[in-house]
């Protein structure tokens, strides 16, 4: 059995992980970065690449999303980690809608977060294939940014290896942890043992290697989205982060506006409310685009019941209102898939430490693309306060 001793063990290399680690390595702290699988395979790699704090709710989400896109834009001047900055754009489809992102524009200028406002002209002549009968107006962010979810996390790790001395362990299933006599004792399900300092676990949605108790105990659920990806679209750009009505009635941006009660914004179609369908476009690097999403959702120690099957009737929803926004060149579909995140009902994310310097952090839910290396970087302040 080989052992050795590290400032700092991250045990997940997705999103939560890697930012965690990558703000250890910041620190001057000697991390080792420990994955279960070849490489991470898990929402991290499935999402859309959307790094959008306009969504998130005012104060510390927006704060952690804000300083995402600056570590984000920081990393991709270093390396190519494949940032672009096309800015967001949610677009509204009828007049409850179209006074959402109104609000939201003044609530922006008193935040100092720069969005402007586009009239139905702008849009469409900005997003080609708009349909002109969907789009009544449209708010933008200039400052967002898209990355490629299956290129970025592997590149930060890249990164990490090569300029900020990090150790990393892919195929390395953390199966023991705990503080004996001083230390922190790690160890894979090969036998093989680590000794830190402190341990930071970012698991996911895996509550069966790691404190499975503390997790079935807790109220957090695990959603399934399914998602979607065209064929490459020939000679058709489409910049950007797109999100729709549906999202506007949906994040919690707009939640925040003081008449999203009034207009009863959250009424919404049945078959949407149902499989929690809305609808978000994003262009991937070679062309195709991603299209999604709809949630379920189980408790985490039932999480098996969501299932592996990707539903017809959930697909055909999703695509049906998607063309009703859009006449894209091809909607032949390369590629149908699952993602699966947890998200605790009570917490925004779920933190706690379970043994002397021995902390987890998980269950960011939907915004982790977005708001894990804000929020790393404040955890590793306080975890070394
Ligand atoms: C379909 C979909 C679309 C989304 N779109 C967006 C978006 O556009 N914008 C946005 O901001 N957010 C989005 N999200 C949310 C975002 O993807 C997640 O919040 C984020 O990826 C969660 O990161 P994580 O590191 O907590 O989890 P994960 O990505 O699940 O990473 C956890 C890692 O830990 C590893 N692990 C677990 N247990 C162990 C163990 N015992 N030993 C070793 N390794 C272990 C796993 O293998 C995994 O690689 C989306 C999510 C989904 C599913």
């Amino acid at each position: 059995m080989r052992s050795t001793h590290y400032d700092l063990i991250i045990v997940g290399a997705g999103a939560l992980g890697s930012f965690h680690a990558y703000h250890g390595c910041n620190k001057g702290l000697k991390v080792l970065l420990l994955e279960k699988d070849i490489q991470p395979q898990e929402a991290t790699v499935r999402n859309f690449g959307q790094v959008v704090p306009s969504g998130m709710s005012r104060g510390k989400w927006q704060h952690y999303g804000r300083r995402s896109l600056e570590i984000y834009k920081s990393l991709q001047s270093k390396f190519d980690i494949s940032v672009r900055q096309h800015g967001s754009v949610y677009i509204a489809s009828d007049e409850t809608e179209l006074t959402l992102i109104n609000e939201l524009s003044d609530i922006n200028q008193k935040d100092g977060y720069t969005s402007t406002l586009l009239t139905k002209k702008e849009c469409l002549e900005k997003y080609p294939g708009l349909k002109e009968d969907y789009c009544k107006g449209a708010i933008f962010y200039p400052d967002e940014i898209t990355v490629e979810p299956d290129k970025m996390i592997h590149r930060v790790i890249a990164f990490m290896g090569e300029q900020l001395q990090l150790t990393y362990r892919p195929d390395t299933l953390v199966s023991f942890c705990d503080f004996v006599n001083g230390k922190c004792i790690v160890e894979d399900n090969l036998g093989n043992a680590y000794t830190s300092d402190k341990v930071i676990i970012c698991n996911g949605r895996d509550f069966r290697n790691l404190y499975p108790q503390v997790f079935y105990e807790s109220d957090i659920e695990v959603s399934k989205l399914q998602m979607m990806k065209t064929v490459p679209q020939n000679n058709y750009k489409l910049h950007g982060s797109i999100l729709t009505g549906l999202s506007i009635r949906r994040y919690e941006s707009f939640h925040e506006c003081p008449s999203y009660p009034t207009l009863k914004a959250g009424e919404i179609e049945e078959r949407f409310k149902k499989w929690g369908v809305h609808i978000l476009f994003k262009q991937a690097a070679d062309g195709s685009i991603i299209i999604g999403d709809s949630h379920q959702y189980a408790d985490a120690k039932q999480q098996d019941k969501l299932g592996f099957e990707v539903n017809q009737e959930i697909n055909e929803i999703i695509i049906e209102e998607a063309k009703r926004i859009f006449n894209l060149p091809t909607w032949k579909m390369a590629a149908y898939w699952n993602g699966y995140y947890g998200q605790s009902k009570s917490h925004d994310v779920f933190k706690k430490e379970v043994a002397t310097n021995i902390h987890i952090v998980t269950a960011i839910g939907g915004k982790g693309m977005t708001g894990s290396a804000g929020l790393a970087e404040e955890n590793i302040k306080e975890i070394y306060c």
